[in-house]
């Protein structure tokens, strides 16, 4: 086969590794990325659930302060008792007391609601601790994988394109000039087989009988007529 095109089907042959590891030294940064959004969100979980139990602690306090006021109205009330001077008055501060009794019930109901709150908040705090802790370990993991696999990727892909590049200056400049555009032109695919099947295998165009003669003599570097990619014949297995 003629030396030249033996290096374009070489050179193919180095083009589409080195696409192939571009797309994942592309794709493994990504994944570096995913892992970390996953790891924000479980802190974002639990900030939200610790920024809840803030707020029901401070709402605890300021209802157990308001109780406080109601019991000092109460005995404050339950004092008048002995100063009323008539049976109208006695009903009006037993009215009063009646209410502040109400009030008092509600308040210490609210105080219940909220203990349950604040208990139920720590217990799903810990939960989303929990969940957080193993999550960073995972991530951990998950990172130092992803991590020794896109410097293995980098460190073939350099070697890869050295190797790519001298076996290209084997070429005149003018036809590594072409193949390079066509690569570029032709989604990554420069040089195409045909086989038996007699047709492009870039394009799957048929391949007229004679120029099939042409490509088994191999004389030359010959374009596809139809998507301008070097052709070479390949022997069926
Ligand atoms: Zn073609």
């Amino acid at each position: 086969m003629d030396s030249q095109l033996l290096t374009l089907i070489d050179l193919q042959g180095f083009d589409t590794r080195l696409a192939a590891l571009e797309a994942e030294a592309g794709r493994l940064p990504k994944q570096i990325e995913a892992i970390h959004a996953a790891l924000a969100e479980a802190k974002k979980a639990l900030d939200t659930i610790k920024t809840k139990a803030d707020t029901t602690r401070k709402d605890l306090r300021t209802k157990e302060k308001d109780l406080e006021v109601v019991t000092a109205k109460r005995a404050k009330a339950e004092g008048r008792l002995w100063e009323v001077k008539n049976n109208t008055e006695y009903s009006a501060v037993l009215s009063e007391i009646e209410a502040i009794k109400q009030e008092k019930a509600q308040g210490e109901e609210e105080i219940l609601g909220l203990m349950e709150l604040q208990e139920r908040l720590a217990a799903e705090g810990r939960e989303a601790e929990a969940r957080l802790k193993a999550r960073e370990e995972q991530a951990r993991q998950d990172e130092a994988v992803v991590t020794t696999k896109l410097t293995a990727v980098e460190s073939a892909l350099s070697s890869l394109r050295a190797d790519r590049d001298s076996r290209a200056r084997e070429l005149p400049r003018p036809l590594l000039a072409d193949y390079e555009k066509i690569l570029k032109a032709r989604s990554g695919i420069a040089v195409a087989s045909v086989s038996s099947s007699a047709v492009c295998g870039g394009c799957r165009m048929a391949i007229r009988p004679q120029a099939i003669q042409e490509l088994k003599a191999a004389q030359a570097p010959m374009l596809c007529e139809n998507c301008g990619r070097y052709l070479y014949w390949q022997d069926p297995a």
